[in-house]
């Protein structure tokens, strides 16, 4: 089994809502959510005139290969009604795939750990609370020490809610 850590977000419709049914979706008998952080709102990045987002990260034990986990993402986004068309839109899900196990993967699909997972509070920060102390495979920084870097890059961000 690996552990994995992946990344949610949504802006549109029910918020709160499209986070906990990506999360019951996403379980099955090969994927195991063990971990959630908190849900947290936070300012949209890269195309900001759109509405707040929520943000959490949940870790997983999954046996599936890191193409086949992201068939699975993929998956729970299309049935929670994700049109892909703005690049950092509005979207009803995202899920993104941060880190597997201890692994660096470079394909054309995908990319982990994630590559922009560095320079986002909305990542890091709930990131940290189920994680501190694995460490990035590519800086070798723990995650902790990740997230008091950028804990500032979004003062307006806090936590709302359980997931
Ligand atoms: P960002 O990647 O900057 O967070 P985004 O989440 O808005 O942007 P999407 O439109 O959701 O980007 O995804 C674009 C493509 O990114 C996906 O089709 C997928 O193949 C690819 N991808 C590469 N690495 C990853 C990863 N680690 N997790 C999820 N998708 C990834
Ligand atoms: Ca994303
Ligand atoms: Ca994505």
């Amino acid at each position: 089994m690996k552990t994995v850590a992946l990344a949610l977000g949504s802006n549109m419709g029910d918020r709160l809502g499209n986070l906990r049914q990506a999360v019951h979706l996403l379980e099955n008998q090969r994927i195991r959510v063990t971990t959630r952080s908190d849900v947290f709102e936070t300012k949209p990045v890269g195309f900001e005139n759109q509405k707040r987002f929520l943000n959490a990260c949940i870790l997983a034990q999954t046996d599936l290969s890191p193409l086949e986990l992201l068939a699975e993402t993929q998956r729970v986004e299309t049935l929670l009604g994700r049109a892909r068309d703005v690049r950092w839109g509005p979207r009803t899900i995202d899920l993104d795939i941060v880190l597997f196990d201890e692994m660096v993967v470079n394909e054309e699909t995908l990319v982990i750990p994630h590559p922009r997972m560095t320079e986002r509070a909305f990542v890091l920060v709930p990131l940290a609370q189920i994680c501190p102390g694995r460490l990035h495979p590519g800086t070798g920084e723990t995650i902790a020490a990740l997230a008091e870097k950028i804990r500032n890059e979004d003062r307006s961000m806090q936590r709302i809610a359980p997931l």
